[in-house]
């Protein structure tokens, strides 16, 4: 299957091919080290160069704006999905293909997860982190079947990655639920793994579609 091919967002990526959407949740600043927003350049380019649509939180400001330029640089497609709240404070990317207004930050998450067939964290703050681990919650649970990933930009997330294993070895996370969760240090490795991410939980094995959250 080529990337775009696809009918419905709502597929488990297992044949190798890149997914045609992804939904990045990034900070919106843009943090301490350069590092943070030379990835999100160059994950924002290697979007654009696969036609991988990027599906974010609409923002212009930090990560994300550093994120959603680059795609419109290298002739990329980006959708925003802001709630109205936001999009009035003037925090709004003004210059992205679509634009789409929700009523509320819980209706924006839920709009997220189903326009885009896969997700990953740029290094960010607690709204990355929330919509990280709802994401990677609702695989768990089975809402939807499609693979989060984390890019670990300059060892960002290693602290909390030693703590999901803690997590896992005190027995409140399962070892299968920790192995679904994609971990890559470089963007363009990352996009592959997402493309051969098989769910690992048990009885779930490439199990296709996506029932809406509730
Ligand atoms: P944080 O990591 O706390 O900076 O929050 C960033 C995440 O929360 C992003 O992935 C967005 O979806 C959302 N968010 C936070 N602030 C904004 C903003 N000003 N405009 C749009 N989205 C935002």
């Amino acid at each position: 299957m080529s990337i775009g091919d696809r009918e419905t967002a709502n597929v488990n990526v297992v044949d190798g091919s890149l997914p045609a959407s992804v939904c990045v949740y990034c900070g919106s600043s843009t943090g301490s080290l350069p590092q943070y927003a030379e990835a999100a350049q160059v994950l924002g380019a290697l979007l654009a160069r696969h036609r991988i649509r990027l599906v974010f939180g609409g923002g212009s400001v930090g990560l994300m704006g550093v994120l959603a330029d680059a795609v419109l640089e290298g002739g990329g497609q980006v959708t925003g999905v802001i709630p109205h709240q936001l999009r009035t404070a003037e925090l709004a990317h003004e210059g992205i293909s679509e634009m789409i207004a929700v009523d509320s930050m819980h209706a924006r998450k839920q709009r997220m997860v189903e326009l885009a067939e896969a997700f990953i964290a740029l290094p960010g703050g607690i709204g990355t982190l929330d919509e990280l681990f709802e994401t990677w919650t609702w695989l768990q649970l089975g809402i939807h079947h499609k693979p989060v990933g984390v890019l670990n930009v300059a060892g960002y997330y290693d602290q909390l990655l030693l703590f999901l294993e803690r997590m896992s070895v005190h027995k409140f996370l399962a070892r299968d639920h920790l192995d679904c969760l994609v971990v890559e240090t470089e963007a363009q490795r990352l996009l592959t793994s997402l493309g051969h991410f098989r769910n690992t939980i048990a009885g779930r094995e490439a199990k296709a579609g996506a029932a809406p959250p509730p």
